[in-house]
């Protein structure tokens, strides 16, 4: 999968270079670009954003400078546009079922916004060339999408093949049943007379795993409960009922 970034900030995007998504990259997983928005600014002091029409505050980044970074990163690979997401607090959330959908494309561009955010005809002529997905990280203002495109690519990351050592620890995580996953825990068995769950350690894996959905559930009620609304009565067994 190829990736491309662009930002008024390619600093903020380093972590890109660590942990899981720094070895994906050095494995050849994934082909990532940061890209600064500035070098496709023109005049003396390279201005990415002017005042806002209709008044306000603050300043809107220009769709001159972002409509020739786009066709140029776009052109990188003439045949493939991929997915442009726009990270924007205006966007329907950003969630593990558009997190997967994402990681089954070849190529996605993420757009950071700063200032008041991107002039509205970006995404209009964007979507003339292919898919653009605006999505928000939750209901708060950041100050820039650079934290979006990282939570982005890193989620990305981690469904694309080869990238997490035991695919089925993604498998198992919370929201792909649509449910929060159970506590986990390791060594020691007691630590500061809090002990370890017994059944966890009974070897009996039907209680294990019935213990795992409970607690599931449990969770999942108590600070989620519009994701169990979501899931609808079919995705519960006789049991499930029953916690
Ligand atoms: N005026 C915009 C509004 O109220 O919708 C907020 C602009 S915000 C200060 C600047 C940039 O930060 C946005 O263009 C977007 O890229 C990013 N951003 C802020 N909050 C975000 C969120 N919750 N999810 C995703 N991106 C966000």
């Amino acid at each position: 999968m190829r990736i491309d970034v662009v930002t008024i900030f390619p600093d903020h995007l380093a972590p890109l270079d660590d942990a899981i998504v720094g070895r994906a990259r050095r494995a050849g997983l994934i082909d990532l670009y940061v890209h600064d928005l500035r070098a496709w600014a023109t005049g003396v002091h390279q201005a990415v954003d002017d005042s806002p029409y209709g008044g306000g505050p603050g300043m809107v980044m220009t769709p001159t400078v972002w409509g020739e970074a786009l066709d140029a990163v776009r052109e990188a690979v003439p045949d493939d546009p991929g997915v442009l997401l726009v990270p924007t607090p205006a966007g329907a959330p950003m969630t593990q079922r558009r997190v997967a959908g994402w990681a089954t494309a070849t190529r996605l561009t993420i757009a950071c916004g700063r200032y008041e955010g991107i002039d509205g005809r970006v995404t209009v002529d964007a979507a003339r060339h292919g898919p653009v997905e605006e999505f928000s990280l939750g209901d708060y203002v950041l100050a820039g999408g650079e934290v979006a495109a990282l939570a982005a690519v890193e989620a990305v990351s981690r469904l694309v093949p080869g990238v997490l050592g035991n695919p089925a620890s993604a498998e198992l995580d919370s929201f792909s049943d649509g449910l929060l996953e159970a506590p986990a825990y390791t060594r020691p068995e007691t630590w500061r007379d809090l002990d370890v769950p017994p059944v966890l350690r009974s070897g009996d894996h039907g209680a294990v795993a019935r213990w795992r959905r409970d607690r599931s559930l449990e969770r999942t009620a108590a600070v989620r409960p519009d994701l169990l609304d979501r899931l609808g009565a079919a995705a519960f067994d006789r049991r499930d009922r029953e916690v």
